[in-house]
Parts: structure tokens; sequence; C-alpha cells
């Protein structure tokens, strides 16, 4: 594939429709596809330390031949990062650089990046229009699209933020050159998780395509492109989280515990919380009688094989308690009324949302499962 085919995916949100381009050397064609699009503006590229060494040349090189004025913001790489701090931090520098309404944040860089660099946009002047340059697997097949943005507090994840969608995203397929394995698995964990929720045909085809897609074959750009054609699905048809897009958090109550049990350090990485939260979402829908067993464990294989881990003793370091996972989830934002709302499952591809989920239930079975 060259620049000249990339492959595009519409997010059809009416007055916010956008965009997904995925394919080899988009950033290095940003700058002509940037001065079209957005005649006049003026950028403002949010990146991470990592980012900036790795893959910022490839952009401002571009940037630079279209003629285009830009100014750099960079934060340190990891989760940290998506804090109040950082962002009075981006704020003040996008004010400093004197970036009006009109001109356009760049967010170049894995999740960490897009989320704080996509609520600075949000609230900035407020509101200005930015564009997702996703540099990561799980940044291109998930956190770049659909328009949720924020930071984490003290009392849990991403619970300060906005919706707030980009112009255009554009998921270069260079990217992943610099990008180490980990971190790969990582985001394939969120590709496995579209198969599992609602389309049991597209975990088979993953099932028989990870090598390729892992070897960086044409199956690659076809996983990513269902994957975003999925999450835009979702997000189409409930944009602000209302009802279905709560599917998307398969996995993630779980995954999210963990995480911050892990204090979202490098003991854990957000797709790793996530697998681990996919097989136990699946086992405690099985151990309801819902769903199959043995779907859990064909998940759980398929998760291995990808390198990734999918129990609690694969975390590592000491296991948090059962009863500090549990303060955990219930400070998540998935808790109404002290009751979990759950996504539990009938099978591959059979997920739905449970409303009245016992949080008695939760921490018996992680007693259970530890
Ligand atoms: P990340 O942004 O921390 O990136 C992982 C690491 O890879 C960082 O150290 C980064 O500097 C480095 N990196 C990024 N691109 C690179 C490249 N091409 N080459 C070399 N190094 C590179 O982590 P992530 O996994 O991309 O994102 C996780 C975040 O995404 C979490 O904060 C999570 O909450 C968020 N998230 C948001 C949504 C959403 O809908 N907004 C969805 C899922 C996850």
């Amino acid at each position: 594939m060259t620049d000249k085919s990339p492959i595009r995916v519409h997010v059809d949100l009416a007055k916010r429709a956008y965009d997904i381009m995925i394919g080899h050397k988009l950033f290095e064609g940003a700058g002509d596809r940037l001065k079209k699009m957005f005649p006049g503006a003026r950028f403002g590229i949010i990146t991470d330390d990592m980012v900036e060494k790795f893959q910022l040349p490839r952009l401002t090189r571009s940037l630079d031949e279209a003629a285009l004025k830009y100014t750099t913001i960079c934060v340190p790489h990891g989760e940290a990062s998506k804090s109040h701090d950082r962002l009075v931090g981006v704020l003040e520098a996008i004010l400093e650089a004197r970036l009006e309404r009109g001109d356009i944040i760049l967010a170049l860089g894995g999740g960490v990046v897009g989320d704080l660099a996509g609520f600075a946009a949000a609230i900035a002047r407020r509101g200005m229009a930015f564009v997702q340059m996703p540099t990561t697997l799980l940044a291109q097949v998930d956190s770049s699209v659909g328009g949720k943005t924020g930071i984490n507090t003290k009392y849990g994840k991403n619970l300060v933020g906005a919706f707030h969608q980009p112009s255009l995203v554009l998921a270069d397929l260079d990217v992943f050159t610099t990008l180490d394995q980990r971190q790969f698995a990582s985001g394939y964990a969120e590709m496995v998780k579209y198969g599992v929720l609602g389309d049991e045909e597209f975990f088979f085809w993953l099932e028989k395509n990870l090598v390729e897609i892992q070897d960086g074959g044409p199956a690659r750009a076809e996983a990513i492109a269902r994957s975003c054609a999925a999450k835009a699905a979702v997000v189409i048809a409930d944009e602000h989280e209302n009802g279905q897009r709560a599917l998307l958090n398969l996995g993630h109550t779980f995954g999210h515990a963990l995480e911050a049990a892990c204090g979202y350090s490098d003991r854990l990485l957000h797709g790793e919380g996530v697998a681990i939260g996919m097989v136990l979402a699946h086992r405690f829908s099985a151990k309801k009688g819902l769903a199959p067993s043995q779907d859990a464990t064909r998940i759980e294989r398929h998760l291995q094989l990808a390198g990734l881990p999918t129990t609690l003793s694969d975390v590592a370091g000491e296991l948090a308690s059962s009863e500090e996972l549990m303060r955990h989830i219930a400070q998540d934002k998935k808790v109404s009324r002290g009751r979990l709302n759950f996504i539990l499952t009938r099978g591959i591809g059979k997920a739905f949302v449970a409303k009245d989920v016992e949080p008695g239930e939760i921490a018996d079975f992680l007693e259970e499962m530890r």
C-alpha cells in the first residue's frame, strides 16, 4: 500500500463527522493534507518525549515542506502525564504560543497524548479543532476514535474530561517500526475486544491472521481498519455513552481496577489490564451460567499467543487484595446507585450491558480467581 491508497473509515456523526485514514507515509503527506483542510491555520503539536524522538521529525519535515507554521509542546511519556498539572502546562503553552480558536491542535502520540491533547483542545479558547495522529496500536484502534478525552485524578482514571471529536485521524502504519512488542500486544488486546464483544467472525479472522498482523503484512492494515469501523459504528449509535457504547468497556472494569492497583505503572499496560479483564468477564459470565466456559478458554488461549497476560497471577509484583480491587471498582464511572454496570457476555461476539450486578458477587469471584 502507498500513500495514494490509504484505507478510509468514515465516522458519520453529522456536523461532527470525520475520516480515519489508515496507510503508510501519512505523516510524510500530512503537511499538504492539513494545508488543504485548514487553510491559513497554525498548528500546535502536542507529543511526548519518546514520540518526539522517534516520530516527530517525520511530521515536522512535512509541515516545513508545506510551509506551515507550528509550535511543539512536549510532555514526559507515561500515564502520569494525564494529570491536572500537565493539562494546565499544555493549556498555558497553547496560549503562550498565541494559538487562536481557528488554529489546530495535532495530537501526536499514544493514548496518553491523545486524551490529554484532546481535552486541552476541548477547553482551550472554549474549543479548538484537533487532529489525532496516533502512534501506538492502541491509539490507532481505540483511543483516537470516538472523541473521549480526559485526564486522571487521585479518585480514579479518566474521571475528568470531555467528549470532543477530532476533525481527522491519521493512522500511519509506519509508526510501528519504533514501537516495542509489548506495546503492540497491548493494543492488540483492544482489537480482540471488538471481536469478542460483537463480531464472532472478526475474532475467528484474528485467530487466523495473528502472525501476519504481528509481522506487518496486509492483514495488519485490514485489522486496524476493521477495528476502527467497529468502534465508529458503536460511537455513531451512541456518541455520549448513554447505552450501547458501554459495550466498549468489556474487560475494562476489572482492567482499570488492576491498573489502578498497579499505580498505572509499567507493571501493567492498559491493554494488558483489558486482556485480563476480558478473560475475567467471560469467566464470570460462565460462572453465572450465561456463557459457555470454553469460550473464555478460547479467548484466553488467543490472548496468550499474542503475548498478553490473562490471569491475575500474570500481573508482575505483589497482587492487590480483593478488597483493594473492589475499592477501585467502586470508584469507576460504571457504578450507579450502588449497583455495578458490568459488561457480561453470552459467548464470543455476544456481550451485553448488565445494570444490576451485585458488588458482593464480584468480590467473591475475585477471591476465587486469586
Ligand atoms: P501511551 O500513550 O502511554 O504510549 C505507550 C508508550 O509508547 C509511551 O511511552 C509512548 O511514549 C511510547 N510510544 C508511543 N508511540 C510510539 C512509537 N511509535 N514508537 C516508540 N514509542 C512510542 O499508551 P497507549 O497504550 O497508547 O494509551 C493508553 C492510554 O489511552 C490510557 O491512558 C488509556 O486510558 C487511554 N485510552 C483512551 C481511550 C479513549 O477512548 N479516549 C480508549 C482507550 C485507552
